[in-house]
């Protein structure tokens, strides 16, 4: 799989200073990831996985190295120009679905389109498409407390989904759900992954980790161990239809 790459880290550090001492969150990680890869970060409490992603999203500045995204130097962008590359290429995955309670699960995944200045008609029409994707065409007008775990982190990958990103990073997005419920999430990530998307996973179980092709280990901030592997391939009990785009 040598795509094009979409992630390049070069000696990437990231410092935070508390209370006087200096604790290197990322010790100068140099990492590629092409697209279509489905990457799973692992490694302790501490290590560093939180920091990775939130520097990969976007979210946080690194204090040395470079970063490139789908090819563009990201330290070198205006705050207008980095919120367009963010909301063209990535899509996020929460741990805890940051769904809003009140509002149904189409207007949800609109949201980043509404944010993003689509009209209304557009809107409703991408996003029915996305929760469709997902499995989702039955559940629409529901709220989140009418859905199980397994479905509201499915309409959160919907709304990830929606602004048709190219690669989504998820912070264990399965860290809230059983065991069944978990699987049928990575099996809809697989999914995506057969149609090319690219996904970063981060994840503490290495029963979660099979899924993907790749397996990075941090410790202290740095990649300790970066493999790849055939994949298990994840079968839901209620596999959600994928369809494509
Ligand atoms: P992980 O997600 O693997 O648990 P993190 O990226 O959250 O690890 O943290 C890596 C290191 O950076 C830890 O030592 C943590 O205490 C430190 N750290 C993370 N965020 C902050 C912060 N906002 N301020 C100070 N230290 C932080
Ligand atoms: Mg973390």
């Amino acid at each position: 799989m040598a795509g094009p790459a979409l992630i390049e880290l070069v000696g990437l550090v990231r410092t935070y200073h508390v209370g006087g001492t200096e604790v290197k969150a990322l010790g100068g990680i140099n990492l590629t990831i092409t697209e279509g890869e489905f990457v799973a970060i692992m490694g302790s409490s501490g290590s560093g996985k939180s920091t990775l992603m939130n520097t990969l999203g976007c979210l946080d500045r690194p204090d040395g190295g470079t970063y490139r995204l789908a090819g563009t130097e990201v330290a070198g962008l205006d705050r207008d120009a980095l919120a367009d590359l963010r909301n063209h290429t990535l899509g996020f995955v929460f741990q805890s679905f940051n769904l809003l309670s009140r509002t149904s699960a189409r207007e949800n995944v609109e949201l980043p389109l509404l944010y993003a200045g689509v009209g209304s008609a557009e809107r409703d029409q991408r996003a029915r498409k996305a929760l469709e994707r997902v499995g989702l065409a039955d559940r629409m007008d529901h709220h989140p407390n009418q859905l199980s775990g397994g479905q509201q982190q499915r309409v959160a990958i919907a709304r990830a989904l929606v602004n048709t990103p190219r690669m989504i990073l998820a912070d264990e997005p399965t860290g809230n759900l059983d065991t069944a419920t978990s699987i049928e999430i990575m099996a809809l990530f697989q999914a995506l992954g057969r149609e090319g998307m690219t996904i970063v996973l981060v994840t503490h179980e290495p029963d979660i980790a099979v899924y993907a092709t790749r397996v990075l280990t941090m410790r202290d901030g740095l990649i300790v161990a970066d493999r790849l592997q055939e994949p298990q391939q994840a079968v839901a009990s209620t596999p959600p239809p994928v369809a494509a785009t």
